[in-house]
């Protein structure tokens, strides 16, 4: 065999694996099919500034490992994520903090004085376990907070009624008593300067790479190359869909520059009504602090479901798709020489530092 692995896929969990071991002295190749590496994170410099191109990415660990590790290979600065989030004519912080609730309710200073305000719209939940993502949000922070600011943008993300969804996803937001507007809770948080593509191009750095490369073209071929395969594309797209198609929500970018130093003030602002059909405007530039370029580069996202051709950006983890992900990872156990990782090939929802933990488990499990 010419290589020890062949990593289909130069995303975070192929780079992070490739990394691991070339350093170990691994013959390793990369076979990436788009015409740059770095997966979903990669970020393009338009005008001077980093674009994140498949959408908004900041970096949050509790993991010390994994921070010391992506910091080994580039430096990261302070941006810490506290998107604002506009519906009509007013805006608010987010996540829902006190920021949040003395501007929603204008008698209210104190936590004390938000608890009342947020008890008594939580009274409609009284003795009610929440069956779904409306219940849920109402019994977090109440009727108003769930009409101004979660009830559009969740059902723009979605393309369901908030009463269709499940209740866990509105729990990842956080709900905080003190004058904070971090949407993190992590230890560690900041983007790397100079970008991410910077960041993986680091860790590919003396590692054989090709681009414009499917691994479907010869699966033949690449499988006699190499010992073992990492496989981080689509899961059901490995089985060849023999059990049926899993589905995904996509998204459309439509990026534009201007001739404006300064275009809404904040990296990340969510539109959280129906009266715009996108859900966030990224301005890029805010990622980096960057206040010298005499333009800015903006990025209206929007939510859609997804057809043949598009990207797959988030997996739909209702009962149906995760049944029919569970009877493909049966199939996994006739596949002895294939690691299957990372966010498509676990059908998954992973942020970057659960990629890059993932790959150095799946990495350490290999050596063991
Ligand atoms: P990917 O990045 O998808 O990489 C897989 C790679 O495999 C791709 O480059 C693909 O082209 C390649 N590939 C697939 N099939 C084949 C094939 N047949 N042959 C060759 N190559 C193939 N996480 C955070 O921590 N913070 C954030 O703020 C954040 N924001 C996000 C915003 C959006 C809109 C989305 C969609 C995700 C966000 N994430 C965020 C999650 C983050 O993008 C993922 O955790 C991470 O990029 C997943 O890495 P991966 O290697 O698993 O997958
Ligand atoms: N959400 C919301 N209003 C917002 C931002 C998020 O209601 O302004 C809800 C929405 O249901 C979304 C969920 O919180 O699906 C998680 O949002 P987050 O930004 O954490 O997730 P991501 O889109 O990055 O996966």
């Amino acid at each position: 065999m010419k290589y020890d692995y062949l990593i289909v896929g130069s995303g975070l969990f192929g780079a992070t694996f490739a990394n691991l071991a070339k350093k170990d002295g691994k013959k390793v190749l990369v076979i990436e099919k788009r015409n740059h590496i770095g997966g979903n994170i990669y970020t393009e410099n338009i005008e001077g500034i980093n674009v994140h191109k498949y959408g908004a990415h900041i970096f949050h660990t509790d993991y010390k490992d994994v921070w010391d590790y992506v910091n080994s290979f580039v430096e990261f600065n302070r941006y810490t994520n506290s998107p604002m989030a506009r519906i009509g004519d007013e805006i608010y912080n987010m996540p829902f903090n006190m920021n949040t609730f003395s501007k929603i309710w204008n008698d209210v200073f104190t936590p004390t004085d938000a608890l009342r305000h947020i008890n008594e719209e939580k009274k409609e939940m009284a003795g009610k376990e929440p069956q779904n993502l409306e219940e849920q949000a109402i019994s977090l922070v109440g009727r108003t907070i769930y009409e101004k600011l979660i009830k559009g943008y969740t059902e723009k993300q979605w393309n369901r009624d908030c009463k269709d969804l499940p209740a866990f996803i509105i729990k990842r937001l956080p709900v905080r008593l003190i004058y904070d507007n971090n949407y993190f809770n992590d230890k560690y948080q900041g983007i790397p300067i100079g970008g991410y593509t910077k960041l993986v191009e680091k860790m590919l750095d003396g590692i054989e790479l090709k681009l414009n490369t499917n691994f479907f073209d010869d699966v033949e071929k690449y499988k006699k190359i190499a010992t073992k395969i990492v496989y981080t594309g689509p899961l059901d797209e490995y089985f060849n869909y023999c059990l049926g198609k899993l589905e995904w929500r996509s998204l459309k970018f439509d990026t534009k520059v201007l001739n404006e130093t300064n275009y809404q003030g904040n990296a990340v602002v969510n539109y959280t009504g129906h009266e715009v059909e996108y859900t966030r405007v990224i301005e890029h530039k805010h990622f980096e602090f960057d206040m010298e370029s005499p333009k800015t580069v903006i990025t209206f996202e929007y939510p859609c479901d997804y057809e043949d051709g598009m990207e797959k950006y988030y997996t739909l983890n209702d009962s149906k798709n995760e049944e029919l992900a569970l009877k493909y990872k049966k199939l996994e156990e006739n596949e002895k020489n294939v690691i299957f990782g990372g966010r498509l090939a676990e059908y998954k929802y992973y942020d970057m530092d659960d990629v890059i933990k993932s790959a150095m488990t799946c990495y350490n499990t290999e050596l063991d």
